[in-house]
Order: structure tokens, then sequence, then C-alpha cells
């Protein structure tokens, strides 16, 4: 059986792979080991091998995880879908938050993140593959959103997320990517500082750091495939 840390040693090279033949420099891409489903136990596993940063999909999982794991130095960032009665809990457990996509719950997120911590970080999500079920901001509604989460003094904008179609096909993989970076340069040129591509998951992270990815949200290649009990 493969371990957790040679499961994780396995996605450094992938990743490591892709920044040599870019010759972006190693360390330039953030690896967010996303462990929704997964036990206690098997984030031990993985911060035991080095991984320091969390993604969790769903609250109330998440929140039981936080509170047994006070003992690490971990950093949890939260990329599930976020509804308005779930602000207080995400502002004030989280240190990111890569799914914010409506000014709404950016100023309850900003009125309720504790004076105590520092600001929340955020990436907006954009639904770039234009799919009428996905959550996301449109790519035409982006520009006045990030302006306006942009001056909220809790938070802090670092960038965009987005989770393309699904595709087998490295090309049109590329393609979202390559969109979504667009938009954030478009940003950039706009005058907002911001620094984070959150792109890429198990099977598409080749393509995402290909195209500019700082963050890949990895969660299948590092601890197999989840098992959802609703489903
Ligand atoms: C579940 C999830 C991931 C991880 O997906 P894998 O294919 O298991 O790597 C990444 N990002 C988001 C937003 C997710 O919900």
């Amino acid at each position: 059986m493969t371990t957790i840390a040679q499961r994780l040693a396995q996605v450094h090279d992938r990743i490591n792979t892709v920044l040599r033949a870019t010759s972006r420099p190693a360390g330039s891409v953030q690896l967010l080991a996303v462990s929704k489903t997964h036990s206690i136990h098997a984030i031990r596993e993985a911060a035991a091998a080095g991984q320091l940063a969390f993604g969790e999909s769903y609250l109330q999982e998440a929140l039981d995880k936080l509170t047994q794991l006070t003992d690490l130095p971990l950093t949890w960032h939260y990329i599930g879908p976020i509804q308005s009665n779930k602000t207080a809990a995400i502002a004030q457990n989280f240190d990111w938050i890569h799914s914010l996509d409506r000014l709404k719950i950016a100023q309850r997120l900003n009125e309720q993140r504790p004076a105590a911590r520092a600001r929340l970080n955020v990436c907006l999500q954009v639904n770039i593959s234009g799919e009428a079920s996905k959550s996301g901001v449109a790519p035409c509604e982006l520009a006045e959103l990030a302006q306006q989460v942009a001056q909220l003094p809790r938070l802090q904008l670092r960038g965009l997320m987005a989770i393309p179609a699904p595709s087998h096909d490295l090309a049109t993989q590329r393609q979202a990517f390559a969109a979504l970076r667009h938009l954030l340069e478009e940003l950039i040129a706009k005058g907002l500082l911001l620094d984070t591509l959150s792109m890429g998951m198990t099977d598409d992270l080749e393509a995402a750091i290909l195209e500019g990815a700082t963050i890949v949200r990895v969660g299948t290649a590092i601890f197999g495939q989840r098992q959802y009990q609703n489903d």
C-alpha cells in the first residue's frame, strides 16, 4: 500500500517536473491538501510528512477537524460553497477562502472576522466555463466585485480561483486556466495587488501550473478516493 507520505512526494514530483520544464522557480506553487471526507488520522499523517495547508468544503466536518487538530500549526482554507448563515464560523476559523463569489457574503465575512486575527485571505471564484449550475462570479461581473471586495478592511483579496469543466485534453484544460490568468492580469492592470491563482486539482494540475497556478488544490492524489456518506 502507498502511504500518504509517498503520495505527497509523488504530487511534489509532479509539481516540480512542470516547474522545471517552464523555468518557474521551485516553491512557486503551494500545495493545498484537500482533506474533505478524509479522517483526522489522514490529516495527521500528511502533517507529519510536512504538509501544513489543508482545504475543506463542508463546514461542520471542517470545524470538527479544526477543534481536534489545534496542537498542529496548520493553515485552513475553505473551498466549498458559502451560505450566509455559515459566514460567522468561516470568518472565525479559517485563514483563507477560495470560493467567494458574492458581495453580500464578502460584507458579512468582513464584519465577522475577529479583530484579533489577521485579515482573511480571499480568492474570488470565477465561473470560467460558463456552466449554469456552477458557482462562481461570471467573468463580466468580476471586475466590479473585485473592486468592492478589495475595499473591505478585514479581508485581503489575494486572487482568483476556478474549477473548469472536467476535460482529459491538455489543450482544453490549459485554455480554461489561461482564461483565469488573463482575468487576473486584467485586475492587476486596473491597480489591484493580487498574487494568487488557485487552480488545478488531481487530474489537471500540470495544465494549471503551465498557465501560472500559484496554489493547486489536490485531494485524491494525496488521500485516495473520497467516500461520500450521503451520495
Ligand atoms: C474536492 C476539491 C478539490 C480536490 O479535487 P481532487 O480531484 O480530489 O484533487 C479541489 N478543489 C475543490 C474546490 C474541491 O471541492
